[in-house]
């Protein structure tokens, strides 16, 4: 029998540990081949693919960013062959079953939960005597059109899974892909728009085998390996003990991303890590949601802000590792008011990537079920999101957009780093009202519809800021301008905007620098560059503020600086040097 397990990722660079897994488990009777794509790729091309590997039996693994295009290629492939056997499993399809199997009827099998022993016991079943009712972890309609459903017995003991991360075949992609690592499965919190609360307990699978298998990875060439536990710090001994060993056994260069719950990790673990942990090794995801007390409570989410703030903030003076922080806009009773207090809240800790999700009315979670009582009207099709609800009309959802927009483009990005802090702390009242306006300003403009370089984003946020007349405008061209440079691996060719220094007192300050590189600092002149080096590979800009004053203290003191910015050839990187101009005053040609 021909079986291929298939699933279409959001990105090329994902991977499915699901079908990994049942491969793993269904062996030695079966043989499983696997089939990943990407729902970019056309439907006909999918399904010429898995038409031409000749199957006898395919199944799905099925979540909200690709429900929609299986149903197309299953329905396809049902026209070709109507003999092939279809199932599908996975948490998008594992709720609502009849309602799922009354909308595709295509689908032979719907697998409940867990799948690995529901496959491999189908599986025998399709080979054998086709007695299914006596499956569990199942969904199907019978031939006389009765609804059969048997939900999973007993939890798999997650010992007797054998490893799912070392198919030969996958071994060229291990460098080119992220690496997903389970070291545990379920979550202790009940967050009541979370599929993870719906499950009871947590099981571990055993350390030194996940250890193994890290290595396996490690040596085949991952580089980014990401854990996929709900919260992975929940066993402190596990984490610490889990952190330590990737601390020492790590192949440099890799990354390893955890998604963490910050309020219950303790000091001595964040001491630990600031100590140990090479910078770089390590990225949290840090679910927030919600600032406010009410929302947390209704969903029935238990968050203490204040030690979550400390957490992400011992981590961030730590300067090891990055951390990217999640909210959701459209918690209940969480209006516009107070979703731009949490946004503020949790801006003030400065997280390196902050993320606005839109909620998700998933299926099977209590917050679907109870929708209701909070007036949610949601999109009937994956992903759900909401479109309002009793607190939040569709209006303040457009406007909330706006400023995930710009927020990814400028903040996430971290293309203006400087810029931005000026702005959220000197120009604007608080954070979300920079990203607010500028987003509302960006749409308005109709620059979502259309492409943009990085100059564009420089010539954007100036134009927005002309137009409001910001009175600080030349200190934050000025900061734009360094922005800019040191966001360059080259020399560019034509920075944005027009006032450059005239050519002769370029080439004066050229010839002081040459002369006396140390007017730049001992390190610009350790550097020891040639005149050929400093032409080739330097911008000189002149700015109103002092940069070296500024660069030390992050504070801006008007005293107008001279800036150079050496593109290095070698590291790829870019440095900045600057002095006060009346260092250079002694220049009879510089006015
Ligand atoms: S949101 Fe996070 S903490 Fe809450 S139930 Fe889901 S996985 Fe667990």
């Amino acid at each position: 029998m021909n079986v291929i397990m298939s699933t279409l990722n959001a990105k090329y660079i994902h991977t499915n540990l699901a079908i990994r897994y049942i491969k793993a488990y269904a062996a030695p009777e079966f043989s499983i081949e696997m089939a990943e794509y990407t729902i970019k790729d056309p439907a006909m091309n999918i399904v010429t693919d898995l038409y031409r590997r000749n199957p006898d039996v395919i199944g799905f693994s099925c979540y909200i960013w690709n429900i929609e295009e299986t149903i197309q290629v299953m329905k396809m492939l049902k026209k070709i062959n109507p003999d092939l056997i279809l199932f599908a499993g996975g948490p998008e399809i594992t709720y609502d079953v009849k309602e799922w199997l009354e909308r595709v009827p295509e689908i032979d099998f719907i697998i409940i939960g867990e799948g690995e022993a529901a496959v491999k016991n189908l599986l025998f079943e399709i080979q054998g005597s086709k007695q299914y009712e006596n499956l569990d972890g199942i969904a199907f309609v019978k031939e006389d059109g009765t609804f059969v459903m048997k939900p999973q017995r007993e939890k798999l003991n997650l010992n007797e899974i054998p490893s799912p991360y070392r198919f030969p075949e996958d071994i060229p992609h291990l460098g080119k892909r992220i690496a997903y690592i389970e070291t545990s499965r379920g979550c202790p919190f009940s967050c009541q728009f979370c599929l993870s609360s719906i499950e009871v307990g947590v099981r571990y699978f055993d350390r030194e085998r996940i250890k193994d298998d890290i290595r396996y990875l490690m040596q085949h060439g991952a580089r980014v390996i990401k854990f996929v536990d709900r919260t992975f710090n929940i066993s402190r001994s596990y984490a610490m003990d889990m952190f330590q060993f990737l601390i020492d056994e790590h192949i440099p260069g890799t990354v390893f991303q955890f998604e963490i719950t910050a309020d219950i990790m303790r000091p001595e673990v964040i001491d630990f890590l600031n100590k140990q942990a090479p910078p770089g090794l390590f990225r949290f995801e840090i679910g927030v949601q919600s600032t406010n007390d009410r929302t947390n409570e209704l969903v029935m989410r238990r968050q203490n802000f204040e030690k979550l703030t400390r957490t992400v903030t011992m981590v961030k003076d730590g300067q090891k590792i990055d951390q990217h922080l999640d909210l959701i806009a459209g918690l209940p009773e969480e209006d516009y008011h107070s979703f731009k207090k949490t946004f503020n809240d949790v801006f003030a800790m400065r997280p390196e990537e902050l993320q606005l999700g839109f909620l998700k009315m998933l299926r099977g979670t209590g917050l679907r079920l109870r929708a209701k009582d909070h007036n949610y009207v949601y999109m009937n099709h994956a992903p759900y999101e909401i479109l309002g609800n009793n607190v939040l009309p569709f209006d303040d959802i457009i406007r909330i957009k706006q400023v995930e927009d710009v927020l990814e483009k400028y903040w996430n990005a971290h293309r203006m780093d400087y810029t931005l802090e000026y702005l959220v702390t000197e120009v604007f009242e608080t954070p979300f009202d920079l990203f607010q306006d500028f987003g509302s300003h960006w749409d308005e403009q109709g620059w979502a519809r259309i492409g943009h370089q990085l100059e564009d984003l420089f010539k954007r946020l100036y134009q927005f800021l002309e137009e409001k007349n910001v009175p600080q405008l030349p200190v934050i061209k000025d900061l734009m301008k360094v922005d800019y440079l040191r966001n360059h691996k080259y020399k560019p060719r034509k920075p944005w905007w027009d006032e450059r220094i005239d050519k002769q007192n370029l080439t004066s300050y050229y010839q002081a620098i040459a002369e006396q590189p140390a007017l730049l600092g001992e390190d610009f002149a350790a550097l020891g560059l040639s005149d050929k080096d400093l032409h080739k590979h330097t911008i000189i800009e002149s700015i109103s503020f002092d940069f070296t004053h500024f660069i030390q203290h992050g504070e801006i003191v008007e005293n107008a600086s001279v800036v150079l910015v050496y593109f290095n050839p070698k590291t790829l990187q870019c440095e900045l040097y600057g002095a006060r101009k009346d260092a250079f005053s002694h220049l009879p040609s510089v006015s």
